[in-house]
């Protein structure tokens, strides 16, 4: 059986083993200064005639799938409308899901009624993926997310509220050393708010170097040495107050890897980054895995 992608195709860690329906392409968005995951592509709805087929095939082809995940950047920008006959179709062809989960931003949330989040939630939708990047209001605009501190929570609540589970994205070093503080502060607040099922922390990584992020980061970006990376790190966790959510950082662009359960494990994660400090000379920058 042939299938075949449109290419790039992203998902998270944690879908390594999902089958993935590209019920988008791209990003609705495309706007985030950080970001060239789908730069190369035009954002475009798919039709559910377009779809069905694909859906069936890939049901044969991943016969033992328990996950979906619906591709590309931010599926769940899809009216409920849309979504609802893609749940549909995998539920009539997939025989053992547990579990479908996309990228989402808080917009794509708040955009849906409550009654239509619970039908998406009862058809199987149950986890969405959102890089909220930072807590910091003053740094959401610098890398122009289209977002707000309050629309996040706002979103992410309702999300919550419905049933629907969702895994959070932070990014270290976003704002470079200008402003760290502020994005570590910041963050964790919000993060309390949220108090998600999964988070995890990512590292600013610049695939088309330093120059083109500058050129696109609204504000003055002065890179992080390794051990500023990890003192924003520490600032952040050491700051969150969380009840079972379960924290990896593991991101191939990460240079330590750190997992646990916040907060019963936010001692044993804070003196992994205190020795990270403390061992790591100071003045090395890290290299740039050159991950999207
Ligand atoms: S970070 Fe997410 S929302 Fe922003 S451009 Fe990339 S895929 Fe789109």
């Amino acid at each position: 059986m042939y299938f075949s992608y449109d290419e790039p195709l992203f998902r998270p860690p944690a879908e390594a083993y999902s089958a993935i329906i590209q019920a988008t392409l791209g990003c609705s968005w495309n706007r985030c200064a950080f970001c060239e995951m789908y730069s190369s592509k035009k954002f475009k709805v798919r039709n559910i005639d377009e779809l069905r087929p694909e859906i069936e095939t890939l049901s044969r082809i991943y016969s033992d799938a328990k996950k979906v995940f619906l591709s590309d950047g931010n599926a769940f920008v899809l009216s409920a409308n849309k979504l609802i006959p893609i749940l549909e179709e995998v539920n009539k062809n997939f025989g053992r899901i547990q579990r479908v989960s996309s990228y989402a931003m808080p917009r794509d949330i708040l955009s849906k009624s409550d009654d239509e989040l619970k039908s998406l939630k009862e058809l199987g939708l149950k986890l969405l993926y959102v890089g909220i990047e930072t807590g910091d209001d003053e740094l959401l605009k610098l890398i122009d997310k289209g977002e707000t501190s309050s629309s996040t929570v706002e979103g992410i609540l309702k999300a919550h509220n419905a049933g629907i589970e969702t895994s959070i994205m932070i990014i270290n070093g976003l704002g470079g050393k200008k402003y760290s503080g502020q994005h570590a502060v910041n963050s964790a607040k919000i993060i309390n708010q949220i108090n998600p099922k999964f988070l995890s922390t990512l590292t600013l990584s610049m695939p088309y170097g330093e120059n083109h992020f500058r050129s696109r980061f609204q504000g003055e970006y002065i890179p992080l040495t390794m051990v500023e990376l990890f003192e924003e790190l520490r600032t952040f966790i050491g700051l969150t107050d969380l009840n079972n959510v379960i924290y990896r950082s593991n991101h191939v662009s990460n240079n330590l890897i750190l997992s646990g359960t916040l907060s019963k494990d936010k001692e044993t994660i804070l003196e992994q980054l205190d020795r990270a400090i403390e061992t790591t000379p100071r003045g090395v920058y890290p290299t740039s895995p050159g991950v999207l």
